[in-house]
């Protein structure tokens, strides 16, 4: 039941930054799963990180979730989305038991895990950062929201839907490398 939820709510959501979108699917999920009581955290999409696809810190201002730009750039929402969820449960446990670390291999993340429908651990092949690439700037279709990966500086319409449906939507700078 939860699989077609979650389609649900991609498929209407309307956001085109990825931040929004990414803080509209965490609040989703917060009142799916949690009754809205996960304290809010700040999400960001990082263009530094390359060893996973996200991370959950607490901070004296709060926690923050960190999303791997990299990561969204070659696999797009079907991995950050399942990312989000992941740190998600990092996000209660902390909050659950304040005093304990609980990894990754605890049967009650593993549970969880299962319950929201996300992997325990990456299941898909690291990606390589775009610096050994060249790549400088990361465009997005405002409409699509596929990503276009560019070494320099691109003024341009996303070929991708002019294919589709013959409509011209201009790209937006996603992320600076
Ligand atoms: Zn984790
Ligand atoms: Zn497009």
């Amino acid at each position: 039941m939860a699989q077609t939820l979650l389609k649900r709510f991609v498929d209407i959501d309307e956001h085109t930054d990825p931040t929004d979108k990414a803080m509209h699917l965490f609040d989703q999920y917060n009142e799916l799963y949690f009754q809205n009581e996960l304290p809010v955290p700040t999400i960001r999409f990082s263009n530094k990180m390359s060893a996973c696809g996200g991370s959950l810190s607490k901070r004296k201002t709060g926690y923050v979730l960190t999303l791997s730009a990299l990561y969204h750039t070659k696999y797009g929402w079907e991995i950050t989305d399942g990312t989000i969820r992941h740190e998600m449960i990092h996000l209660y446990m902390f909050e659950t038991y304040p005093d304990q670390k609980v990894r990754h291999d605890d049967k009650r993340f593993v549970q969880m895990c299962k319950q929201m429908d996300c992997s325990v651990k990456m299941e898909v092949e690291r990606p390589t950062p775009y610096k050994k690439r060249g790549t400088k700037y990361v465009y997005i279709c405002p409409k699509c929201e596929i990503l276009f990966p560019r070494k320099k500086k691109v003024r341009g319409y996303c070929a991708s839907c002019i294919k589709k449906t013959g409509e011209k939507h201009q790209v937006t700078l996603f992320m600076v490398y």
